[in-house]
């Protein structure tokens, strides 16, 4: 899978790295000094992996817990996300990780002490002036949680970290089936293993090399069945002409894996995409129907569909998901402005 292995030479005997080299015999191994160095230097195309993909094993310099964008989960509590990794095994073609880095190479960070650190330090900083608060922290802002865990290996280091921090939440959010080593942990309440999901057939389309719905779901499954709490993102939201049925299908068939008292929040986001993104997708997928939608450039500058469209969308599945027996107070709208209500909306159009 990896032609290069490059490696930070202060970690070359990491147990991480030394079990990585071991599963890529084949690898070519390389010490570098520093992930800054190499990585993204020289720009490589997005879609070069597919056919060469190099892997880096280095530490995360700078800042290691940064505030999540307004509007990143439920609201009233800080959202806070941690990066120990760059980029994805998986190729969907909105995804906006091919505007981001110059490279679509993987990037595994190892110093996770440091980062826990971090967390911790966040985390006690917030509690000292609003000490009834959950604080939550995200992984998987720049990859997916758990495509490579059995590879990155730090679930289990995080989730000894939040059994500790009771009064924090973690959220693992995927499209992977890869549960191997999540199912290796004893279920904690505050780390919550979050799928994103849409319609089978927009996974065909746009969720490339993912694992499909159907997998997807049985991995719930599995989990629900092991007590593992989950949330649910149907998240991007894009329009056709089987919207209104295929989310229903999709809530359906949801159900049929958890109940909806079981389910700890669904976000709702509408596909969208900053200037260079959408530019990168007409670059790499001209054939895509996401091209033929009618976009307009938003409020916060992303381009999306028009406002009284979101609503609308937004409108129709919040409401499939009341009618279905979802609280009210677990859906919550990803990435939008917060100061409307769009049930309200989609009443009046
Ligand atoms: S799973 Fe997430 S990170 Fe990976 S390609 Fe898809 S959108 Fe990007």
């Amino acid at each position: 899978m990896f032609e290069v292995i490059y490696v930070e030479e202060q970690l070359i005997d990491h147990p991480r790295v030394l079990e990585i080299k071991k599963k890529y015999p084949h690898s070519e191994i390389k010490l570098i000094n520093s992930i800054q160095d190499v990585f993204g230097r020289v720009k490589k195309p997005y879609l070069q992996k597919r056919f060469n993909l190099n892997l880096f094993l280095g530490e995360k310099k700078g800042q290691l817990v940064k505030l999540a964008p307004a509007a990143y989960g439920l609201t009233g509590e800080p959202h806070y996300y941690f990066i120990h990794a760059y980029n994805c095994i998986y190729e969907c073609n909105y995804c906006y990780l091919q505007g981001y880095f110059h490279s679509p190479d993987i990037v595994l960070f190892l110093n996770h002490d440091e980062i826990s650190q971090e967390i911790k330090q966040v985390a006690k900083s917030y509690h000292a002036d609003h000490p009834d608060k959950k604080v939550w922290f995200h992984a998987g802002e720049y990859s997916d949680s758990l495509a490579l865990s059995h590879l990155s290996g730090e679930l289990n280091h995080y989730f000894k970290l939040f059994k500790e921090l009771k009064d924090c939440k973690l959220e693992l959010r995927t499209k992977s089936i890869n549960i191997k080593e999540l199912l290796k942990e004893e279920p904690l309440e505050n780390v919550i293993t979050s799928f994103s999901l849409s319609p089978a057939h927009r996974i065909k389309s746009n969720d490339l090399k993912t694992p499909p719905l159907k997998a997807r779901l049985e991995a719930i499954g599995t989990l629900v069945e092991r007590g593992f709490p989950i949330g649910i993102h149907f998240d991007p939201i894009i329009y056709d002409d089987q919207f209104i049925p295929s989310y229903e299908e999709l809530v359906d068939l949801l159900l049929e894996k958890i109940s909806a008292d079981k389910i700890h929040y669904i976000s709702l986001g509408v596909v969208r995409f900053t200037k260079e993104v959408y530019q990168k997708v007409q670059k790499n997928y001209p054939e895509s129907d996401l091209l033929a939608q009618e976009f307009v450039r938003s409020f916060d500058n992303k381009i999306r569909y028009n406002r009284p469209m979101r609503l609308w969308m937004l409108g129709k599945i919040k409401q499939i998901l009341l009618d279905k027996g979802m609280a009210l107070d677990r859906i919550y709208l990803c990435m939008e402005d917060q100061d409307y209500d769009p049930m309200v909306i989609n009443h009046e159009s």
